[in-house]
């Protein structure tokens, strides 16, 4: 998997990607990032990158040119006509699970990181193919929401993971939660594990398991339980009698 970022702040994408466990994959040459500083591509001799917006207004908006230039650039490198560029925007489709999956099957992945008011839209109609917003918020720019995605998409690429991180479970598997995790000691200032856990029986963890992810999903994020195509019959008896007893 290789990583663009075209930015006016590669430092943010840098810093936030070399360290940890994406840090690591960089190292071994997993996964790969380049940065793309946009104000590279300026054309100005003060090497602006914004201008006001017309029809007035507040803030600045990144001009079109330094953006298009900057992506024509980089698809003669990669000997590409068009690559797959993804802007973050809060105007985008929310970021999920599933989405992440798909970007993962990807060679290439670019992501376009707006700033100020954001990006002219002629040079967005011209390069994005993916509207990506990270949630119903305002950042001041696209670089923490293109670190969210990398990371996302990175643990899913084939060996970022070692066996101890990669969880055979995880949230929005079966699009439920995942289930409450304990490790040792046995009893911290008075509260115990769960016996059930400690019993080595694997079914009877299992069946736990499901019961809490079921429990967590219907009291935290019950949107996820509406037309759940993964639950099965047991699964919707053990919730309907759950739900009888609260
Ligand atoms: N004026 C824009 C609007 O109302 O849609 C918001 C611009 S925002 C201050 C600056 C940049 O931050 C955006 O171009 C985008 O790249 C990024 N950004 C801000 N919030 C975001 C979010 N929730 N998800 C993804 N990107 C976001």
């Amino acid at each position: 998997m290789n990583f663009y970022a075209m930015t006016l702040f590669p430092e943010i994408i840098e810093n936030g990607m070399r360290a940890s466990i994406t840090g690591r994959a960089l190292q071994k040459g997993i996964i790969t990032l380049d940065t793309i500083n946009i104000r590279d591509y300026s054309q100005n001799k003060h090497m602006r990158v914004d201008d006001y917006p017309y029809g007035g207004g507040a803030g600045m908006v990144m001009q079109a040119e330094p953006v298009y230039l900057a992506y024509q650039a980089l698809c003669h490198r990669l000997r590409q006509e068009k690559v797959r560029v993804i802007y973050l925007t809060p105007q985008g489709q929310v970021f999920s699970q599933a989405m992440a999956q798909e970007f993962a099957k990807e060679e290439h992945l670019v992501f376009l990181c707006g700033h100020y008011e954001g990006i002219d839209e002629r040079a967005l109609e011209m390069v994005v193919t993916d509207y990506v917003s990270i949630g119903d918020y305002i950042l001041t720019g696209g670089e923490l929401p293109a670190l969210v995605v990398m990371d996302a998409v990175s643990r899913l690429v084939p060996q970022v993971l070692n066996n101890e991180e990669s969880a055979q479970f995880e949230s929005f598997q079966d699009m439920l939660l995942e289930y409450p995790q304990y490790t040792r000691p046995e009893e911290f200032l008075g509260k115990k594990v769960p016996e059930v856990l400690l019993s080595g029986h694997h079914a009877k963890i299992e069946q736990w398991r499901r019961e809490q992810s079921l429990i967590r999903t219907v009291t935290r994020r019950p949107d996820l339980l509406k037309e759940n195509p993964y639950l099965t019959e047991k699964d919707k008896v053990y919730l309907e009698k759950y739900q009888k007893g609260q």
